[in-house]
């Protein structure tokens, strides 16, 4: 299997974040998996708000994770307050 690495690392620059995870460790959780559902792999990048989070790559492309999780619970409660 090959994995659409540039196209990830592409994808994630779109949205203004850094993708970590390297090409061999998407690979090796891959050949891990019992369904091989590459939406299902969980990576490692830099989110908008520069810290770093961990999101598995289908909801990331539905805009889940652009901010780490304190982030977006600091962004909920500062919401919630307005
Ligand atoms: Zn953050």
């Amino acid at each position: 299997m090959k994995t659409p690495y540039p196209k990830l690392v592409q994808m994630y620059q779109d949205k203004n974040c850094k993708l970590l995870s390297t090409e061999e460790e998407i690979l090796e959780m891959y050949n891990k998996q019992v369904r091989k559902t590459i939406g299902n792999i969980k990576l490692k990048f830099i989110a908008q708000c520069g810290h770093e989070n961990n999101v598995a790559y289908a909801p990331f492309y539905q805009n889940s994770g652009l901010l780490c999780k304190s982030c977006k619970i600091k962004e909920m409660t500062e919401n919630a307050k307005i």
